[in-house]
């Protein structure tokens, strides 16, 4: 299968899921998870109808912008991001979406006002307490989003979750609602001018029906696009 048929294909699939919701599917973003892709196949997405890529690691975030490849979509940072990154990242991309902590987002805060930008955010919360995985332990994810909102430089746009692994896409079901209660909760108490709250990032290869179904305006998809990646950490 070619990527752009796969495109066709997942873009058909969240369209179905949407309707089945009761939900328009523009209100729906498919992100398309470049890790370990070249810039060749990156363009290949584009051409295809792919509008934003999602990058996990600076450095090969770095030399695809120094290709150009990500010309004609929108760039966010997906991936496990280190304070001394930071620098790498604030102000190339359109959205960061994986900021798990006060420190990050002060680092971030801090970078944005030194070049004079301000950075549109999501929080990464984890969902499932799983130790193993980034992301925001849940009981503290309001506080940060309170800390995000009194930001100037920041701008916090929503959340994002990686939840557990599970066999059925079904059984991801309990945490994409979380999530989803989570989002609306924030949103109800923090969104301003400001900060415009209207993202929720979820879903991926094997749950993003099951994540529009629930709420999500954002799924990251990544091998069901390009097909099967040698094994690399997901997240980190
Ligand atoms: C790789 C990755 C995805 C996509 O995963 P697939 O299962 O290949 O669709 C989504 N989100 C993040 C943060 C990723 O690292």
């Amino acid at each position: 299968m070619s990527v752009e048929q796969n495109v066709k294909e997942v873009k058909a699939k969240i369209e179905a899921a949407a309707r089945e919701a009761g939900r328009n599917p523009s209100e729906i973003t498919l992100v398309a998870a470049t890790k370990v892709q070249t810039s060749e196949t990156i363009r290949e997405a584009i051409a295809a109808g792919i509008t934003v890529c999602g990058e996990n690691r600076v450095q090969e975030l770095t030399a695809h912008l120094e290709d150009n490849a990500y010309e004609g979509a929108e760039l966010h940072f997906i991936g496990h991001l280190q304070t001394n990154k930071v620098k790498y990242i604030v102000g190339r991309v359109d959205l960061i979406q994986s900021v798990d902590s006060s420190r990050l987002l002060e680092a971030i805060a801090g970078q944005a006002a030194r070049i004079g930008r301000v950075q549109d955010i999501l929080l990464e919360v984890n969902i499932g307490g799983e130790e193993s995985k980034g992301g925001c332990p849940l009981h503290q994810v309001m506080d940060l989003a309170r800390l995000a909102c009194q930001e100037k430089q920041i701008r916090l746009r929503g959340l994002m979750c990686i939840p557990p692994a599970v066999e059925n896409p079904a059984d991801a079901r309990p945490y994409f609602e979380k999530m989803r209660q989570l989002f609306v909760d924030i949103k109800r108490e923090l969104e301003d001018n400001e900060n415009r709250i209207t993202y929720l990032s979820m879903g991926m290869s094997g749950d993003f029906e099951e994540a529009v179904r629930c709420g999500a305006t954002h799924v990251r998809v990544g091998t069901a696009l390009f097909g099967k990646r040698p094994p690399i950490g997901l997240h980190k």
